[in-house]
């Protein structure tokens, strides 16, 4: 495999390297993701999404239900999904003291 081919999205254009920024839970993170952005006005892109670096946690990953989430939406539904149930853990957890 040819690392140097660029990976197209859906929208037929070669996806862009970027960086998490440091408001990000994880800064500093590399993903590729289509250079348009997400879906819809006013992006119009595909929001294709994909982690360069590390695997992803096993929590956000049973939280996606089908492995890694391919779409930003996606990683947000689960990040969100995730800090939710871990308020609710705490919640309960808390009510036992
Ligand atoms: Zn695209």
């Amino acid at each position: 495999m040819a690392s140097a081919s660029p990976t197209f999205c859906s929208c037929n254009l070669p996806v862009v390297m970027k960086e998490t920024g440091p408001s990000h839970s994880t800064p500093g993170r590399r993903f590729q993701a289509c250079q348009r952005g997400k879906k819809g006005p006013p992006y119009n892109g595909c929001g294709y999404f994909k982690w360069q670096d590390e695997a992803p946690t096993p929590a956000v990953a049973s939280v996606a239900g089908q492995g890694w989430p391919s779409t930003l939406e996606a990683v947000f539904a689960a990040m969100c999904e995730e800090s939710r149930r871990t308020n609710q853990l705490l919640e309960q957890w808390l009510q036992k003291q």
